[in-house]
């Protein structure tokens, strides 16, 4: 009991090892409390108020409980331990020693004069209250960063008071993923603008609307990976500096093309057979067309047909190793 009264819990549970070098001045165990932001405001940083409900000193009696020091008395019963060993008379000659908390004081170590006890928190020494306090959030910050609030957490009379701590988590962003301070998208473009040249927009965390383009004549492959230097996160701490932006291309081809189409691209790309190819062309006897896959089209069991129980599910589309030649 003691001075926490009913909360007398949270006095064992709020002693937070201060560490091995703090070891005499003993802290309160700190608050964590946890703020969301989004990738933009990572991006350029932000104010959060947090509401910190906390367990703070009477402010009335500064934790003290009386009106003046002489209202609590240290309880001359335990001498301020709050237990009392007793000797209890087993037998003649025998004796049992046990330890109970002291009657007088009711365990709390101390007697409050009822005159001059404190009406706020009726000898409690503490009460609870709510703070809000606004928190910086700097420009980079990255995931599960922590920044301490000195002091401003749970108090319990003679010990330091608690810190709280605030740990930033930061939500995906639908566009642009986060790695370090790097930032990476996916982009899907049409076949032409693969061959010929990219220009779009994009919207960046801050706002800007910013273009991007390549060289002309640089053809972009699908899956291809592309840097756009310094459109990345700022660096945190250095947030004059930033990281880069990596664009993965997906690249939309067309689904069909018109035979004169066909044959005006093939006069723009066309390649030149190897030789082996060439006399492989002599050798062929028969012409094969391929068609778009299907389930349908598998045979799952070596002896034909499919297997009753679903194939796992991720199972290789294999590609046939024999599927005709090109241009047989
Ligand atoms: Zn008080
Ligand atoms: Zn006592």
């Amino acid at each position: 009991m003691g001075a926490g009264g009913g909360d007398g819990d949270i006095f064992s549970q709020m002693f937070g090892g201060g560490g091995p070098r703090q070891a005499q001045k003993r802290q309160v165990k700190p608050q964590v409390k946890e703020v969301e932001i989004s990738l933009a405001d990572a991006y350029n940083g932000c104010k959060r108020d947090i509401t910190i409900d906390r367990q703070r000193l009477c402010n009335v009696c500064n934790g003290i409980g009386g009106t003046d020091a002489t209202a609590v008395q240290k309880c001359t019963d335990c001498r301020g331990q709050g237990m009392v060993t007793k000797m209890r008379q087993m037998g003649p000659g025998m004796y049992s020693q046990s330890t109970q908390p002291c009657d007088a004081c009711d365990g709390a170590g101390e007697i409050i004069n009822l005159e001059k006890r404190c009406k706020t928190c009726k000898g409690k020494k503490i009460k609870r209250d709510k703070k809000k306090i606004e928190q910086e959030i700097d420009k980079g910050c990255p995931h599960k960063e922590q920044y301490t609030i000195s002091g401003e957490g749970d108090c319990v009379p003679d010990v330091e008071p608690g810190d709280v701590i605030v740990v930033v988590k930061v939500r995906d962003n639908k566009i642009y993923k986060r790695k370090g301070a790097d930032l990476y998208m996916e982009k899907e473009i049409f076949l032409l603008e693969a061959l010929t040249g990219i220009d779009f927009t994009i919207m960046h965390l801050d706002g800007r609307i910013i273009k991007i383009n390549n060289e002309k004549g640089q053809i972009i492959k699908p899956g291809q990976k592309m840097t756009v230097e310094g459109l990345g996160m700022p660096f945190h701490k250095t947030n004059y500096k930033y990281g880069n932006l990596f664009i993965t291309f997906k690249i939309k081809f067309p689904d069909t093309m018109t035979a004169p189409d066909c044959a005006k691209v093939a006069d723009i790309l066309k390649t030149n057979k190897l030789p082996s190819e060439l006399q492989d062309i002599e050798a062929c006897k028969e012409t094969v067309k391929c068609r778009e896959f299907s389930e349908a089209d598998k045979n799952t069991q070596a002896t034909g047909g499919k297997t009753r129980q679903p194939a796992s599910d991720e199972e290789m589309e294999d590609e046939e190793g024999g599927g005709g030649q090109p241009g047989c």
